[in-house]
């Protein structure tokens, strides 16, 4: 069995005076992807955060490749290889799509090639010269995750990259998702959409009132997606 890459212990969160996450405990092991489930408002973007160092009031353990982060800023943590890619994406639109995929600095080596990323994105190569604003959301988050991709990112965060978007472009994300795979990232996905998550991951966290409730494969998503749509309101 791969070795574990990101281990949640006892994770406890803040904003301001609201106690959002209640103890949270999971992990990660290299080349997989996990996902995290939950209805609104369950605390998934917050364990997210938490794990990027964004939210500054927290508590526990996240170990990321045997190294303690919790109490680490997100530079440093980004440095270590983990890249969050936020549900607004944050694509710049009045910069290029060329700038805006150079954005973020490369922080470490085995970070993908623009002539990579145009074989992972065929869409995107006949739009490098085009302005952030000209995209549609398939081709926001495709460079969304594009952009993560260059840095030499092992962990990649990613916050519900298929809301809001069509059938047809959720397929191409999907395809992103499993060459991720192939290419050895790891990735920890929060979705909503259970049906999409069971087609791309290898196991499932459901998350309720900021703690893991309940863990499952994707088989036991696909024999129990009735019991999951009630509990998840979709
Ligand atoms: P969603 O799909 O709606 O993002 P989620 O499971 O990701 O759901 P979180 O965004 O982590 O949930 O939110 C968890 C709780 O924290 C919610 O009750 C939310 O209202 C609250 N919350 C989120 N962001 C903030 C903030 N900046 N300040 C105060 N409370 C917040």
């Amino acid at each position: 069995m791969p070795e574990t890459l990101l281990k949640v212990s006892d994770l406890h969160g803040w904003y301001g005076e609201s106690h959002i996450l209640h103890g949270m405990n999971f992990e990660v092991r290299k080349g997989e992807l996990v996902t995290l489930l939950g209805r609104n408002g369950a605390g998934k973007t917050t364990t997210l955060k938490a794990i990027m160092g964004l939210l500054r009031q927290r508590k526990g353990s996240v170990a990321f490749d045997g190294t303690e982060t919790i109490s680490m800023a997100p530079h440093k943590i980004a440095r270590l290889g983990v890249a969050l890619c936020p549900e607004e994406r944050g694509i710049f639109s009045a910069l290029t799509v060329r700038e805006n995929l150079h954005l973020p600095p490369v922080l470490r080596e085995g970070g993908m090639t623009e002539a990579e990323i145009d074989t992972l994105f065929p869409r995107l190569k006949e739009r490098w010269g085009n302005s952030g604003a000209k995209l549609s959301g398939g081709e926001q988050q495709m460079l969304a995750i594009a952009r993560i991709l260059r840095t030499g990112a092992t962990l990649v965060l990613l916050d519900e990259p298929t809301e809001g978007l069509a059938p047809v472009i959720v397929q191409q994300i999907r395809d992103a998702l499993l060459e991720l795979k192939r290419r050895g990232l790891t990735v920890l996905l929060v979705e909503q959409n259970f049906r999409f998550a069971s087609t791309v991951a290898d196991r499932h966290y459901v998350v309720e009132h900021g703690q893991v409730v309940d863990h499952m494969t994707s088989d036991e998503i696909a024999a129990n997606t009735e019991r999951l749509e009630a509990f998840l309101g979709v």
